[in-house]
């Protein structure tokens, strides 16, 4: 197939690749020259903008951008992707953005006659090298079943979430929990670890009842307790405090729409605020545990 993509940072950089790497042509575009460079070196056609990339002869466009700002204007905007690209393309935003910007952008591309899904992902930098992440989709099933097939190539569970936006929602709902976990098995780690106990004999003891979950087994916030974790090489790499934060803000805007209370969402929120303004939105969001610490 002919595919475009634009947004070639952490996450869509390694996608693309694995386009290639599937026998796909792809046509790339974004604002950082030598991420484009990287992608043109292993074999894809760059293009000056992102109307310039979607009037070309494509079957897909895929974007993966940093924020809801980033997509209105890459589609919307002057020089972007609705003001040229033909309608039998379809289109795939797999950012992380808010469902309703997912949902505005969408009926444009539908007034033009051009099928989208929003398809953020799951899985973080090492999903998006391997080509195993999960993707989220929302849009309806015939944009669903043709987005598949490409998705297939950079993930390996390609999820039906139902209508426009509900990608989305799934994607920000999950990571809310997410976050909200974090902050617990941070407390509970420090709680146990502060009256007497063992480290790693708590995480056996929680990781084999009731308080299991994937931020105490896989990602466990205290040190040495997982030797995968980042907490195991001073929180470097995973995923960042500051894109944590940037989805419980999603989160907490989306749940004000709805009037759905969201108040441990809101208190982690607070919580990750806190840690990035001392200073630690780069490291990975387990490092939170930091804060409980009388360290
Ligand atoms: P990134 O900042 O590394 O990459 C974004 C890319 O978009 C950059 O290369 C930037 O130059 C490009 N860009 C920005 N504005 C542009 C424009 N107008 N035209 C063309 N290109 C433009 O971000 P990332 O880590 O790749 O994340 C991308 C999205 O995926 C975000 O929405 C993020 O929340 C989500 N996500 C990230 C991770 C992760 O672990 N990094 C995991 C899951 C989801």
């Amino acid at each position: 197939m002919k595919i475009g993509f634009i947004g070639l940072g952490n996450m869509g950089g390694p996608m693309a690749l694995n386009l290639l790497k599937a026998g796909h042509e792809v046509s790339v575009f974004d604002l950082v020259p030598a991420l484009v460079q990287k992608l043109t070196e292993a074999g894809a056609k760059a293009f000056a903008s992102p109307a310039d990339l979607a009037a070309q002869e494509i079957d897909v466009l895929v974007t993966m951008l940093p924020a809801s700002a980033h997509v209105r204007s890459v589609y919307l905007g002057e020089q972007g992707i609705l003001s040229t690209v033909k309608p039998e393309v379809l289109l795939v935003d797999s950012s992380t953005i808010d469902p309703q910007t997912a949902r505005d952008v969408s009926a444009a591309a539908a007034k033009q006659g051009n099928l989208m899904v929003d398809a953020p992902v799951s899985g973080g930098t090492g999903g998006a090298q391997a080509g195993t992440l999960t993707f989220m989709v929302g849009g309806t099933e015939a944009a669903y079943e043709r987005a598949k097939s490409v998705l297939q190539n950079m993930g390996k569970n390609i999820v039906y979430c139902g209508g426009t936006g509900n990608g989305q929602v799934a994607k920000i709902a999950n990571n809310m929990l997410l976050g909200i976990s974090m902050v617990g098995a941070a407390e509970a780690m420090n709680l146990g670890v502060s009256l007497g106990m063992d480290a790693k004999i708590l995480a056996g003891i929680i990781n084999t009842s009731s308080g299991r979950c994937w931020s105490t087994e896989v990602n466990n916030p205290y040190p040495g307790v997982v030797e995968t974790a980042p907490a195991s090489r001073d929180y470097v790499g995973g995923f960042g405090t500051d894109l944590m934060l940037k989805d419980l803000g999603l989160a907490t805007e989306a749940a004000k729409s709805v009037k759905a209370p969201v108040t441990m969402g809101a208190t982690a929120q607070q919580l990750y605020q806190t840690f990035s303004n001392l200073g630690y939105g780069g490291l990975d969001f387990s490092a939170i545990i930091k804060m409980l610490s009388k360290q």
